[in-house]
């Protein structure tokens, strides 16, 4: 093909995008560093504030990362052992394995086979009086149906936890015509700053989006030892903080996240353009209900062995990952809940059909040409075009 290899191909490049912000980025870590306020400093109150203007919602509480955030919504909510959690069996363990350490019981449900993203009519199946939520996960950057889950919340009175930790930034549109931001649409809404997330920071972080004055009071407390005031712990809580470090990276990124947004749907629609035309493999499919922020863009391999291609694009250089080779309820550590193959067949075929191409702030055309080629050379080898 006319495409020469480019500089190496990484699945997020990290270093690259602090390079155009460093500037700011060095300022604002100098700035904490000087004042050595590495602990609650003001920035920490400063970018919550900011991120909740963004998210258009009254409270973010800062926590220490994504699956501490989750925890402390179903702690929040007060789920005990005897409770059930419906979670979608295909997703990032950490959704499942807070419920699992609660002593809940979590609950899978399989997911729709186009938009990896959690059923809600098989949710409703599996309500029992035992159901106290649901954590819908906006999987790869595009929200669940969250208007059929909320309608379904309402009518079995359930909390909604979604897990917005690949999805911060994507805007759910209701049939209405409204519009809100993912995570601010369920009771409370959860999200991480792992450095390869959307909105990144240089460690590990984490928050939660809460409308109500007084859940977002208790988050707050049970996050800081359960006190409210120093030495007086009125509840059993945990230490979940986001460093002051981090929260002046994520000040700087946040002015950014729409433009990140951008760039991660250019190289989508790049990738849709080039390869959308071949029956072997499905490209992600679009939900006219939400935005996409691409948090990955994951191939379907439909007629072909998916080890294959990821080992013919690692032979050119390309990296690829397998988000997830296996689905939760067929995990060495979930088996004490008693599922077996077969229980969640969409799942399980996702698991051994997808792929996810690179995708992150910092790709050229000449990266993504280089890419797509790649995979078209395979299709026309497999004779598959
Ligand atoms: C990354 C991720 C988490 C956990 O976030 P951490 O900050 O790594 O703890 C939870 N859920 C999903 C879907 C994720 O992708």
């Amino acid at each position: 093909m006319s495409h020469q290899i480019p500089i190496k191909i990484q699945m997020v490049d990290l270093y690259s995008q602090y390079l155009h912000l460093k500037d700011d980025i060095d300022a604002a870590m100098a700035e904490v560093i000087k004042t050595s306020s590495y602990i609650n400093g003001p920035i920490v109150n400063e970018f919550a504030a900011e991120l909740a203007v963004y998210n258009n919602i009254n409270h973010v509480v800062p926590c220490a990362n994504g699956t501490d955030a989750l925890q402390l919504a179903m702690m929040a909510l007060d789920l005990k052992p005897g409770d059930e959690v419906i979670v979608p069996s295909f997703t990032y363990v950490a959704t499942a394995e807070v419920i699992a350490l609660l002593g809940i019981t979590p609950v899978f449900v399989d997911v729709d086979k186009d938009t990896f993203l959690i059923n809600p009519e098989l949710v409703e199946k599996h309500i029992t009086p035992q159901t106290k939520a649901i954590v819908p996960v906006h999987l790869f950057g595009q929200c669940a149906d969250m208007e059929a889950i909320m309608k379904i919340a309402h009518d079995h009175n359930l909390y909604v936890i979604e897990d917005t930790a690949q999805a911060i930034g994507a805007e759910y549109r209701f049939s209405n015509g409204s519009k809100k931001k993912a995570g601010t649409i369920g009771t409370i809404g959860t999200t991480s700053f792992f450095p390869s997330k959307n909105l990144g920071c240089f460690g590990d972080g984490g928050a939660l989006l809460v409308e109500d004055d007084d859940l977002a009071e208790r988050i707050r407390m049970i996050a800081n030892h359960g006190q409210q005031v120093k030495y007086y712990h009125d509840i059993v809580g945990v230490n979940s903080r986001l460093d002051t470090l981090q929260a002046a990276v994520l000040k700087v990124k946040l002015k950014e996240l729409n433009s990140f947004s951008e760039r991660r749907n250019e190289s989508a629609c790049f990738y849709d353009e080039q390869l959308g035309n071949y029956t072997a493999l499905s490209c992600p499919r679009r939900l006219p209900s939400s935005t996409h922020v691409f948090h990955q863009y994951t191939l379907i391999c439909n007629s072909f062995d998916r080890d294959d291609l990821k080992q013919y694009l690692a032979e050119r250089g390309i990296p690829t990952m397998v988000y997830y080779p296996v689905p939760l309820h067929l995990q060495k550590a979930y088996q004490m809940y008693g599922y077996s193959e077969g229980d969640f067949p969409i799942s399980e075929l996702l698991s051994s059909r997808v792929l996810s191409l690179p995708i992150h702030t910092e790709q050229n055309k000449e990266e993504l040409y280089y890419i797509t080629d790649a995979i078209k050379e395979f299709l026309t080898v497999k004779g598959l075009n």
